[in-house]
């Protein structure tokens, strides 16, 4: 069966009414005919019906045993990083998403848990980072904001026989383009904020593990901690999951579209894109995945952050916002929004440039994408024209 097919059909109709939707069981507690019987549900930060279809869904959808859904993609990603202890090592993609360096930094350094950053598209630093202390490999495929792409499969080989888990953050291919569990690792992470939402219109997270055993686990720390998705929400994921198939493969066939078309670019200095021949990743993004995703980030040939900001703010259809992965084309500037928070230094070296801009590539019409950014990029040369004559001026 194709996945378009099986995506839409692993959405399951209401067993007690046959409601061809998900009922939305916006309940706090579940009566109980005497202590401890139940019809399988009691709290609902234990467990939630609209809640508990979503994490079957994308369970499924990924391979998986068990998927828990959490308020955030950060919150899942804290209840992962909850199954370890202090001392233990984590090592990580170098480009990893800002929040999650955040949150492994300056809240899980406190408890005595230290991360090792690397360029985990070479797996042999992988190899080389993984001390006896190690317990989690970290990789983000393809990253954010450079689009770098490790392979999944080299790197599972290697976790397996180090006995480490590895977990992969799946946000920006989505189960549509790309299985990590298949290839070998234990682990998916998702920020459902993005494309498994599709429609900028909340935020959640999901995990969802291959193993049971590793499953119950992440289970228990989503009950303990309790930052649940609400069913509200919930029902919004799976609203948006109806159409997930759909709407990626358009996000990929507009977004080669723009990369194609900046690469060409006379302003324009590199294209990050791992659907182009030109991307360092290319062979290995066309053998794990399917597709190349929606995501496009670009550099500027006068590599200022001031020309960034003058073309995030010259576009018309290109919205300045974070986040990705919705309907409507975004975009942002890395260095001074999503980020901020990673030093300066280890920004560059993970290869944000102070120009690099990040583009979601939604589901308009492709041609009228591509003369926004055009247009766009012209203003930003025109204003550099006017710039220099008026130093020249100033000199004479
Ligand atoms: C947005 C994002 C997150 C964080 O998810 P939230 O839903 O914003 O908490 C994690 N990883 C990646 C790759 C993201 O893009």
């Amino acid at each position: 069966m194709s996945n378009a097919t099986r995506i839409i059909h692993s959405i399951p109709t209401d067993p007690l009414t046959g409601a061809i939707a998900v009922p939305i069981y916006q309940t706090s507690t579940f009566v109980q005919e005497a202590p401890g019987v139940n019809k399988g549900y009691d709290y609902a930060r234990t467990g939630n019906p609209t809640r508990a279809a979503l994490e079957s869904i994308v369970a499924d959808l990924e391979g998986g045993s068990t998927g828990t859904a959490f308020a955030s993609g950060l919150a899942a990603i804290d209840a992962v990083l909850k199954l370890l202890s202090e001392g233990d090592e984590i090592v990580a993609v170098d480009d990893i998403y800002g929040g999650a360096y955040r949150l492994f930094t300056h809240i899980y350094g406190k408890f005595g848990i230290s991360v090792r950053y690397v360029d985990t598209t070479r797996p042999e630093e992988v190899f080389d980072a993984i001390t006896p202390k190690t317990k989690l490999v970290w990789i983000e495929s393809p990253t954010n904001p450079t689009l770098k792409v490790s392979d999944i499969a080299a790197i599972a080989r290697i976790t397996k026989a180090a006995g480490v888990l590895l977990c992969v953050d799946n946000t920006f291919a989505t189960p549509v383009l790309q299985q990590p569990l298949a290839l070998g690792a234990d682990i998916v992470v998702h920020s459902a904020t993005k494309y498994l939402g599709g429609h900028s219109d909340l935020i959640a997270g999901v995990v969802v593990t291959k193993d049971p055993g590793l499953g119950a686990r992440i289970r228990f720390i989503q009950n303990a901690s309790g930052a649940i998705l609400g069913p509200f929400d919930a029902w919004l994921v799976i609203r948006g999951i109806e159409t997930l198939s759909c709407r990626v493969r358009l996000h990929c066939t507009n977004a080669l579209r723009v990369a194609q078309f900046l690469e060409t670019h006379p302003a324009v200095a590199e294209v990050f894109y791992p659907g182009l021949p030109s991307h360092p990743n290319y062979e290995v993004a066309a053998r794990q995945a399917t597709g190349f995703g929606g995501i496009v980030s670009f550099s500027l040939k006068q590599d200022s952050e001031a020309t960034a900001v003058s073309f995030v703010t010259g576009t018309k259809l290109f919205q300045l916002a974070e986040s990705l992965g919705g309907v409507k084309s975004l975009l942002c500037h890395p260095a001074t929004m999503t980020h901020k928070s990673i030093p300066e230094g280890q920004r560059r070296a993970a290869g944000i440039r102070p120009s690099l801009v990040r583009l979601s590539v939604g589901l308009e019409d492709a041609g009228d994408l591509i003369a926004d950014l055009d247009a766009a990029l012209a203003r930003v040369a025109a204003a550099r024209t006017t710039a220099v004559a008026n130093s020249l001026a100033d000199a004479s």
